[in-house]
């Protein structure tokens, strides 16, 4: 039977991000250096591949620190904890390394920053994710706002208008931020903000090359799970930018092929948590049924990378 034609427009950047690869180096050399089996606090990156390929490798995954025996190291998530959990891992005398994004690290610093200087701090982000909780839990209770969308930001109350800044959660939605932060600034003019935005190189690049193709697409898969924040933004964005009907696949077994119907022209991308792998794996099972032509559609060029913590390389 002939194979009906598919152009994959494959989205570039994509995939790994300089935090998620730092991450996963840090969790594998962590294993090397102090043998199996090694902590790791919370999904060191927001990707069931991933967590499961650490853990073959003997990294055990546990959601608090009260369920690491006290004689094996323990890495924290890249999306950074609150102050309390190394806290309590000095506390408890624990070996640990922290594998949060240097991205995430420099969000810490400037909350801190201006609760020092006497500001309330407003969070831009989404209650409940790992890296908003990292972020207000660098400042004491109740010292950070969170602000999820532009509706917040209208109703907002605030007791000094005059003394108030603004961070963001590193991997929002640029467009979706643009208004919140305009909101902020037009109801508190002396508000003060980050120079560059905090929403991260690779969330920005990856938005960017799915606003590019999206137009050209009939439909557009993201590779990446449920739980990744920056996945589920590359979705929206897609259907914000023109193209009729576009979802998460965290792996190509999950793919609905019949939810193609008659697309000619399929895009495709990966959150910063998605091995290429995954991305190759939805090619070859497409080439399966269709007769497929790859286009790789590049916005721009990549080259950041983050060192390693030191414990890690002497
Ligand atoms: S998405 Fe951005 S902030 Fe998050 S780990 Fe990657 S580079 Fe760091």
């Amino acid at each position: 039977m002939t194979k009906k034609p598919l152009t994959i427009l494959l989205a570039s950047p994509r995939g790994f991000c300089a935090g998620v690869d730092r991450a996963i180096q840090i969790v594998e050399r962590a294993i090397e250096r102090y043998g199996r089996p090694v902590y790791v606090r919370h999904e060191i990156v927001h990707n069931r591949f991933v967590v499961e390929s650490l853990e073959a490798k003997g990294a055990i995954f546990v959601d608090e620190l009260d369920q690491v025996p006290d004689d094996r190291p323990v890495v924290f998530s890249a999306h950074g904890v609150p102050k309390s959990v190394p806290a309590e891992a000095t506390r408890r005398n624990l070996l640990y390394v922290d594998a949060t994004c240097p991205l995430v690290s420099k969000v810490h610093r400037e909350a801190e920053r201006h609760h020092q200087s006497g500001r309330t701090v407003v969070l831009i982000g989404h209650a409940g994710h790992p890296e908003v909780i990292g972020t207000m839990g660098q400042l004491p209770e109740g010292s950070v706002l969170l602000v999820e969308d532009q509706a917040q930001a209208e109703t907002l109350e605030v007791s000094d208008p005059l003394n108030l800044a603004y961070a963001t959660q590193t991997t929002l939605s640029v467009d979706d931020t643009i208004g919140i932060v305009a909101a902020l600034k037009r109801r508190f003019p002396a508000i003060q903000g980050p120079k560059m935005e905090d929403i991260c190189y690779a969330t920005t690049n990856r938005q960017a090359a799915v606003k590019a193709i999206a137009e050209r697409c009939d439909a557009m898969v993201v590779i990446g799970s449920p739980n990744s924040s920056n996945s589920k933004r590359l979705v929206e964005v897609a259907a914000n930018y023109g193209c009729a009907k576009a979802r998460l696949v965290p792996r190509a077994g999950e793919m609905d092929w019949d939810w193609l119907g008659d697309a000619k022209r399929l895009g495709v991308t990966a959150g910063a948590s998605a091995p290429e792998l995954l991305v190759d794996e939805l090619i070859a099972a497409a080439r399966q049924r269709y007769d497929v032509t790859v286009e790789e559609v590049r916005t721009t060029d990549e080259n950041v990378t983050f060192k390693l913590p030191r414990q890690l390389v002497a």
